[in-house]
C-alpha cells in the first residue's frame, strides 16, 4: 500500500507519517526534508536541481552521501526550502527521486504534492489540516521562539506553497481531509490507522 500525507506547514505530517510507517512496517519518506536538503545544498553553493539526495531507514537524509538530518529542522531552512520549492527544475529532480523511492515499495510519503503529483495513484491520501494558530502553538512547543513570528512565518509559507504555479499545495480530489485542530498526536494516529484499515478492507474486496 502507498500512503500519501499532504498538508500545510507544521500540520503534523512528519510526526503522523513517521508513526504510521513504524506501526505498519512501511518506509517513511519525508519529502519536506528532501526540499530542506536541496535548500541546504543551495546555501552551500551547490546546484539544488542536480544534487544527490537519499532517504534512509527512519527518514534519515543524505546529501551527497553526508547525513544532514540534524541540520534540516530550523527556521532558516523553513523559509529557504519553500523558496527553492518554487523552482520547477528542483521539483522535477525531487519528484523523480521520490517516485523512484516509492517504486514497488510500501511507503508512507509526506509532503505538499504527494497525492496530486508524486503518487496520484496512492491507495490512501490524507490531507492533514489544523488552524494556523494551532500549528504555530505546536511549533512553538517544539522549537521555542516568538509566537507571532512563528505564526507570520507559517502564513508566509502557506501562501507561497499554495499560490506557486508548479504543484501548488491543495488536497487531491480523492483525499480524506483530516482536521487535527484540538486533537492529540495519538488521536490523529488512531484516526489515520482506522482509515488504513478501511482502505485495506476495500482493496481486499
Ligand atoms: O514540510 P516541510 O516544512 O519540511 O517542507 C519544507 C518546504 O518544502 C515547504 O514549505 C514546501 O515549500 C516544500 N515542499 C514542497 N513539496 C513537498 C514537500 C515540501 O514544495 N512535497
Amino acid at each position: 500500500m502507498r500512503i500519501a500525507i499532504d498538508g500545510p506547514a507544521a500540520a503534523g505530517k512528519t510526526t503522523l507519517a513517521r508513526s504510521l510507517a513504524e506501526k505498519l512496517g512501511y518506509l517513511f519518506v519525508p519529502t519536506g526534508a528532501m526540499y530542506r536538503a536541496a535548500a541546504l545544498a543551495k546555501k552551500r553553493g551547490m546546484a539544488p536541481e542536480k544534487v544527490c539526495i537519499e532517504v534512509r531507514e527512519g527518514g534519515r537524509i543524505l546529501l551527497e552521501g553526508e547525513d544532514v538530518t540534524e541540520l534540516l529542522e530550523n527556521s532558516d531552512l523553513d523559509e529557504l526550502s519553500s523558496q527553492v520549492a518554487v523552482d520547477g527544475r528542483v521539483r522535477r529532480h525531487l519528484v523523480a527521486l521520490q517516485r523512484q523511492i516509492a517504486q514497488g515499495r510500501q511507503v508512507v510519503m509526506e509532503g505538499r504534492d504527494i497525492g496530486t503529483v508524486v503518487l496520484p495513484d496512492a491507495d490512501l491520501k490524507i490531507f492533514l489540516w489544523a488552524e494556523p494558530e494551532e500549528r504555530a502553538r505546536r511549533r512553538l512547543a517544539e522549537r521555542g521562539g516568538d509566537f507571532q513570528e512563528i505564526l507570520a512565518a507559517i502564513h508566509r509559507r502557506d501562501e507561497r506553497d499554495s499560490t506557486r504555479k508548479d504543484s501548488p499545495l491543495r488536497p487531491a480530489p480523492d483525499a480524506v481531509i483530516l482536521d487535527t485542530t484540538g486533537l492529540s498526536r495519538e488521536q490523529v494516529l488512531t484516526v489515520a490507522l482506522e482509515l488504513v484499515e478501511e482502505r485495506r478492507a476495500k482493496l481486499a474486496r
